[in-house]
């Protein structure tokens, strides 16, 4: 192929402000692309051809017979070799400019000017990039694994790294171990602390350092009964049922555990005890009774006391009373009380009684009504004898109470009567009142009877004056 010289004038820069020759006419002209001699394929290039091509152009003799063949006047080689030119480089940034025949000489030099790969992997390096290709970028650099220390050409390292074997890398398990790339399978499966493992008792999986943990409190762990018992094959979660239910040696406690019984044996032996114990545990049996009893009556005590009445006033229903008259008429002295109350908080003690069938002067005829003093908490701090006014009242229950007429008695106490004095722990059996408080005959009049109930009213007055 033939290039015309119009191609080398491309290849070539003529830098017009710096050619020696930019005053020559002449000599600008012979190298003028109006000329047009032709020259062979191998002696003008333009830059894309390969370095080697280049270079077998510049070789001056080479360069100079070409020229001859053309331009057979010496002077013009001559000239045309003064031509002042860039560097062929010139666009990839090199400032070099000179005469033509010193390209040859700038481009052994040249840094722009690419270089087949020394280590020859066949590319073509700027000169510039040289030592960094060969160090860092060639495929057949010789590099060495860091790792391993195994010698590679620099594309194998490519596939190597990644893949060796020495290489240090963290465990998938988080375990924060870097374990060597060929040991980490046998880490994971074997001494990784976080590798799942299978509890061997309940089979279920757990992260390997928590399995010491897991297996204090795993259900399924064999455990021993603690008495001993000759049951094999007992599980942690078992046991409770175990020793409730299924154990033969534990021990138990005697059904009269509660009266006393203090006996304990294996379930088998129970039973035979409380045949043997009948006798032991009745008598058990009835002093928790007695011990009973007694917690009955002091809270029935505890209970009447937190009902006491405080009011000095008593009410008192007497009812189903046709029964308690017949009773009181085949039963000599028969007589109901009251239920205590006090004349006020901290005040005296008073009981009211009352004979159905009468006593006394009223024995036979009349309903008798007293009063007695009882020994009261606030005795010692009371004033004695005692003082007060009393009234009974019975009351007419008719439906009307404008109509009703009640019928009441009273007395002021009398200082020298000995009823009055401070009451022994023993108080006598009769109190102060009316033999004759009401006839039997009075009583079935009005409404002073109603559903067999009387109400009767007992009130103490401190004022001394007889209430009406
Ligand atoms: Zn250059
Ligand atoms: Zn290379
Ligand atoms: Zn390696
Ligand atoms: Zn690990
Ligand atoms: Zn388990
Ligand atoms: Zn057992
Ligand atoms: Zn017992």
């Amino acid at each position: 192929m033939v290039r015309s010289l119009a191609q080398w004038t491309k290849t070539l820069s003529f830098p017009s402000r710096i050619s020696p020759n930019k005053n020559s006419k002449e000599n600008v002209n012979t190298v003028s692309p109006t000329v047009t001699p032709t020259i062979s394929s191998n002696s003008l290039s333009p830059p894309c051809l390969k370095n080697n091509e280049i270079n077998n152009i510049m070789n001056e003799s080479h360069l100079t017979s070409e020229l001859s063949q053309i331009y057979p006047d010496p002077d013009s080689e001559k000239s045309i070799m003064s031509s002042v030119v860039y560097c062929i480089h010139h666009k990839e940034g090199c400032k070099w400019s000179d005469e033509l025949r010193k390209l040859k000489a700038h481009l052994n030099t040249c840094k722009h000017d690419a270089k087949p790969c020394t280590s020859n992997c066949g590319a073509q390096i700027p000169r510039v990039l040289m030592e960094d290709h060969l160090k860092y970028t060639c495929p057949l650099r010789r590099a060495r694994c860091e790792f391993c220390t195994k010698d590679f050409t620099g594309e194998s390292l490519e596939n190597h790294i990644g893949n060796c074997g020495y290489e240090p890398i963290y465990c998938e398990n988080k375990c924060g171990l870097k374990i060597q790339r060929r040991l980490l399978g046998q880490h994971k499966g074997g001494d990784c602390f976080k590798r799942l493992v299978a509890c061997r008792y309940c089979k279920k999986d757990f992260v390997a350092d928590t399995m010491a943990a897991h297996h204090t409190k795993c259900g399924r762990v064999p455990v021993a009964c603690p008495n001993r018992c000759e049951t094999t094959g007992l599980v942690r979660e078992d046991m409770e049922l175990h020793m409730k239910d299924q154990c033969t040696t534990s021990l138990l406690c005697c059904a009269f555990k509660d009266a006393g019984c203090r006996f304990k044996g294996p379930r088998y032996s129970i039973e035979k005890h409380l045949e043997e114990n009948s006798p032991h545990h009745l008598t058990l049996m009835c002093s928790l009774v007695t011990k009973q009893q007694h917690q009955i009556a002091s809270l029935k005590s505890a209970l009447s006391r937190l009902s006491l009445n405080y009011s000095g006033t008593l009410i008192w229903k007497v009812s189903d009373f046709s029964a308690k008259m017949a009773e009181a008429k085949t039963k000599e002295g028969m007589e109901l009380v009251s239920p205590p109350f006090y004349t006020s908080q901290y005040g005296y003690k008073l009981q009211a009684s009352l004979f159905p069938n009468g006593n006394g002067a009223g024995e036979d005829s009349h309903i008798s009504v007293y009063i007695k003093i009882l020994p009261g908490e606030y005795d010692a701090l009371l004033r004695w004898p005692f003082a007060h006014s009393v009234s009974f009242t019975l009351f007419d229950q008719s439906t009307s109470p404008e109509k009703a007429c009640n019928i009441m008695e009273s007395f002021i106490p009398d200082p020298t009567w000995k009823n009055f004095q401070r009451p022994s722990k023993e108080p006598d059996s009769l109190g102060f009142g009316f033999p004759r408080f009401v006839s039997h005959e009075m009583l079935k009049k009005r409404h002073f009877m109603k559903d067999d109930t009387m109400f009767v009213r007992v009130k103490v007055d401190p004022s001394k004056i007889v209430a009406v």
